[in-house]
């Protein structure tokens, strides 16, 4: 990648922030603290998208901080990838909260927020260019492929994105940090499975880049 090439989207990427920041399609453009727009390399092959901001991604303004976090960054260096060249991002950039009288709680985002932010998303997705995109949990993997896809029986799969990037959905970080007892041995190794194969497709691009391509043979004179 030149780095005029790296330049160029990381001044798109900013761009985006900025009008982010001060999007408000949504009511939860008013409730939230910050803005989670995303983060990492502008150039990485692989692209990351969880369902919504977090109270300590409210406040940080980062996504994926925080004890899920910590664990997202751990399987992503499980496969040699660490966080900082992985894109990071949300379905939606402003944190979905439910008022419950006493303190705002963390919700999934409504299918409304999620139709809202998406061109957000998509045009995050257009400039980083990833070879392959991984959602966490349900609601993102829902958001690409349509409401009847069920993370139990349809993770580990790759499906076709947005604009023909292979796509897989995973366990939520969150969702796995939830569990108890024998429940999180099985979940994890599930997990593992699914990175493993983000590797393996990633890896697959890396020798596909480096195969010598024929030569195409070009009658000059015409005949
Ligand atoms: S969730 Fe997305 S569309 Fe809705 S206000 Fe926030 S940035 Fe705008």
């Amino acid at each position: 990648m030149s780095i005029a090439e790296r330049t160029a989207r990381e001044q798109r990427l900013s761009a985006a922030a900025i009008a982010v920041e001060l999007c408000r399609r949504c009511s939860i453009g008013a409730t939230r603290q910050r803005s989670v727009y995303g983060e990492g390399d502008s150039c990485a092959e692989l692209m990351v998208v969880g369902e919504g901001p977090g109270e300590t991604e409210d406040r940080l303004g980062r996504p994926f901080v925080g004890r899920a976090g910590e664990l997202l960054d751990r399987m992503l260096l499980a496969i040699g990838l660490p966080r900082e060249r992985a894109y990071i991002a949300n379905t939606v950039k402003c944190r979905p909260t439910l008022d419950d009288g006493t303190r705002l709680r963390n919700r999934p985002p409504d299918p409304a927020e999620m139709t809202n932010c998406r061109p957000w998303l998509d045009e995050q997705i257009e400039i980083i260019a990833p070879r392959v995109l991984l959602a966490l949990g349900a609601p993102a993997a829902k958001s690409f492929l349509g409401p009847r896809f069920s993370i139990t029986k349809q993770r580990g799969q790759w499906f076709e994105g947005p604009r023909g990037i292979p796509l897989m959905a995973t366990f939520h970080p969150a969702y796995v940090l939830r569990l108890t007892g024998g429940e999180i041995e099985a979940v994890k190794r599930l997990v593992w499975e699914d990175l493993k194969a983000v590797r393996a497709k990633l890896d697959e691009f890396a020798r596909l880049a480096q195969t010598p391509q024929p030569a195409v043979q070009i009658d000059l004179f015409g005949s």
